[in-house]
């Protein structure tokens, strides 16, 4: 066992405070990482304060990890000591059910083991994030890094990156493809750059009227303010794609009616209220609606090699670890430009 100092939430009201706890040794397929950033994803805040229900306290919280490799085990031949790596949403799943054999660990039938706040593949523990100064990973799940990009810009990609990356691939966005990104935060802001570097007309659907020079900044060719009535009905039919990132409930029929026919809107933001869905923005255009997690371990390889070729790194504020509360309640105000990223060396 290793002790290692940590942020945690102690209860769903009390803000996160320091910790310690101990972290397993490396075993023979484990990769051991000193953590240098780690992002701060809505993710955490939905589990901090049990939004969704389930969060075991006390929560360390932080699933966009990059560091360097500290120590292997004896079966580990895809990195060495010092390695630069990353670790994601999720370390563990059963490794051979047809999601895992086909890369989709991601929907393990059996239930993946997510970074934090998850039940161990062994159901012995709950696992613990990135808001501490190591993590033990086994190898398949630890990701490679290129030092071709500066690090803590890196970090968000293995949550925000390739949460997005994800369906742009899986539904084929195209160049010539007119999508529609709702939400200008952290997962946002990468599905603008992925979309526009994939060739798309990307219009950014956004309540925050601040927000609209940084869209175009980022690549987005247009930006329509979501809270004026006279724009959405403008915008009915315009769209092959819809990709929703926001955090909080909000009517999804708004927008399912801004698709053309056959349009697809893919959920991403995992608001913890549900929300009804009229039958008629289905039926009338032959609309979808679907839904996406993070993507498995090759895509999110495949992602941070793409995002090194063509240079996408995400918008940062580098903040010292004592200014997690602060960073969550900015977050929750829509105050973030566009991801806020620990450095842990202040832990
Ligand atoms: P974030 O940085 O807080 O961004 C969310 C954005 O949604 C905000 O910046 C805001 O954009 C918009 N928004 C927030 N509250 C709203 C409201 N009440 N009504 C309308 N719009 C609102 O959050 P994030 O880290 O990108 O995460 C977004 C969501 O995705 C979270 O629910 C998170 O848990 C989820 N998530 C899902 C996956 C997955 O695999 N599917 C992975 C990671 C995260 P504007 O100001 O532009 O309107
Ligand atoms: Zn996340």
């Amino acid at each position: 066992m290793t002790i290692v100092k940590a942020y945690a939430a102690q209860a769903a009201d009390k803000p996160l405070a320091p910790y310690s706890f101990d972290r397993r040794e490396p075993g023979a397929d484990d990769v051991e990482v000193k953590i240098l950033y780690c992002g701060v994803c809505h993710s955490d805040i939905h589990t901090a304060r049990n939004e969704w229900g389930g969060t075991v306290y006390p929560a360390v919280p932080g699933h966009e990890i990059v560091g360097k490799v500290t120590r292997v085990g004896a079966n580990v031949s895809k990195f060495k000591v010092g390695d630069t790596v990353g670790v994601g949403c999720f370390v563990d799943s059963c490794m051979h059910c047809s999601n895992c054999n086909n890369n989709l660990e991601q929907y393990c039938e059996t239930g993946h083991t997510q970074t934090y706040n998850s039940l161990s593949q062994d159901k012995q523990s709950i696992t613990l994030g990135g808001y501490s100064s190591h993590i033990v990973v086994t190898q398949h799940f630890v990701l490679s890094i290129s030092d071709k990009l500066p690090l803590e810009k890196v970090a968000p990609l293995l949550c925000a990156g390739i949460t997005t990356y994800s369906p742009l691939r899986h539904w084929g966005i195209k160049a010539g493809d007119k999508i529609g990104v709702v939400g200008l935060g952290g997962l946002g802001h990468m599905a603008v750059k992925l979309a526009a570097s994939m060739g798309a007309e990307v219009t950014m659907l956004s309540r925050s009227k601040s927000k609209e020079k940084d869209a175009a900044r980022l690549g987005a060719q247009h930006f329509k303010l979501t809270t004026d009535k006279d724009t959405m009905a403008e915008l009915a039919n315009s769209f092959n794609f819809i990709l929703d990132t926001v955090s909080a409930a909000h009517d999804y029929n708004e927008y399912l009616g801004l698709l053309k026919s056959d349009g697809i809107m893919i959920i991403v933001g995992a608001p913890s209220e549900p929300t009804p869905v009229s039958a008629f923005p289905f039926i009338l255009g032959r609309r979808s609606l679907v839904g996406s997690l993070v993507g498995g371990i090759k895509e999110t390889q495949e992602m941070l090699d793409y995002c090194a070729e063509h240079n996408i790194t995400s918008d940062v504020e580098v903040i010292n670890i004592n200014q997690i509360n602060e960073a969550y309640e900015r977050t929750l105000a829509g105050d973030v430009h566009y991801r806020f990223v620990i450095d842990m060396a202040t832990l």
